[in-house]
């Protein structure tokens, strides 16, 4: 994989992401959008007559699973910016008319090679430190039952690090936040 990633300007996109992410054309009509005050929010609304279209910025909904296995948590390395070589846990977005537990699965997979069984429901987190969309991230908790540990798609490196010394460089604040929260409700810390 060679994959070109200096168009990706992390300021730029936390810039654009907070206006309307950017959007100044109707994708409908073409028309220009124009940013209203509806229900209290600021909403770019299409100026053309003949179109209704209104832009909601919505966060984005993502999913993924802690595996834990003798206090050690599986971690993958982000192939992809933002925070490229910082370390997560195995998650991602939803497809379309996925379910949320279609998408843990799927995304330990894609990312770490292994099959896994989702064994509750963890937590939801919010998230707002991607320079791309703000997040809604539901973690479930998994059990590995197959496959082979091999970092793949959007994963450089997938390994279990100590739960009482995780890796300073975790990609994201909610993935900290999971983290402490195993800690603390599952471990009794
Ligand atoms: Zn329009």
């Amino acid at each position: 994989m060679n994959q070109d990633f200096s168009n990706f300007n992390e300021e730029l996109l936390n810039e654009r992401k907070d206006k309307h992410c950017g959007y100044r054309l109707c994708p409908f009509c073409g028309s220009d959008l124009n940013e209203k005050l509806l229900d209290g929010h600021s909403r770019m609304v299409c100026s053309s007559s003949n179109c209704d279209y209104i832009y909601y910025q919505n966060p984005v909904p993502a999913a993924g699973a802690i595996i834990v296995q003798d206090n050690k948590i599986l971690l993958v390395k982000r192939a992809h910016p933002p925070k490229i070589n910082y370390w997560c846990i195995p998650a991602g977005f939803m497809e379309w008319k996925e379910h949320p537990s279609e998408t843990a699965v799927r995304e330990l997979k894609e990312e770490t090679g292994l099959d896994v069984k989702l064994t509750s429901f963890f937590e939801v987190y919010t998230g707002n430190d991607d320079p791309r969309a703000n997040a809604v991230l539901m973690l479930y908790l998994a059990e590995i039952t197959g496959g082979k540990m091999q970092a793949s798609d959007d994963a450089l490196d997938v390994d279990f690090f100590d739960l009482d010394n995780p890796p300073n460089d975790i990609a994201f604040e909610s993935h900290l936040r999971a983290i402490a929260d195993y800690n603390k409700r599952v471990r009794g810390l």
